[in-house]
């Protein structure tokens, strides 16, 4: 009986506290792409497919103003530019400088083969779409190329 009321109590006052910083991780509301999948937009043939949708109702902005960074839809032009300076979208940028993890880093890190550390790339806020446009038809290597 004794047992049962100290857990009781324990559920009312205390119990998530500990883990309050985990609820933001597990949140999947606001939940975008991962990293890695967003490395994969980052190519400049997916990242021009992205910005270059057709009209879609369903989502802000009738998918015209798209962030590929943080894989988020913008109303108008000007709430995307607006977002462009958020401390958000830098720090998306930021986390996304380093290459994505593999398979292939952790076998290293395991002592499979020599360790090389994870590239560094330089992420910088996607060109308005004229100038994505004129890069994307210069570029002849539009697999490999990263906007
Ligand atoms: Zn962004």
């Amino acid at each position: 009986m004794a047992k049962k009321k100290s857990c009781n109590r324990k559920s009312k006052s205390h119990s998530h506290k500990k883990i309050s910083h985990l609820h933001k991780i597990y949140k999947t509301k606001r939940k975008t792409k991962d990293h890695d999948q967003i490395h994969v937009d980052l190519k400049i043939k997916n990242a021009y497919e992205l910005l270059n949708q057709s009209v879609d109702n369903d989502v802000p902005g009738a998918a015209q103003n798209y962030c590929v960074h943080c894989a988020r839809y913008f109303v108008d032009e000007k709430a995307l530019k607006e977002h462009f300076r958020t401390k958000l979208h830098k720090r998306r940028m930021k986390a996304l400088e380093t290459e994505p993890y593999t398979q292939e880093e952790a076998k290293r890190a395991a002592g499979m083969g020599s360790y090389v550390a994870p590239k560094k790339f330089e992420i910088k806020t996607q060109p308005d779409r004229q100038t994505l446009t004129s890069i994307y038809q210069e570029t002849t290597d539009k697999d490999n190329m990263i906007i």
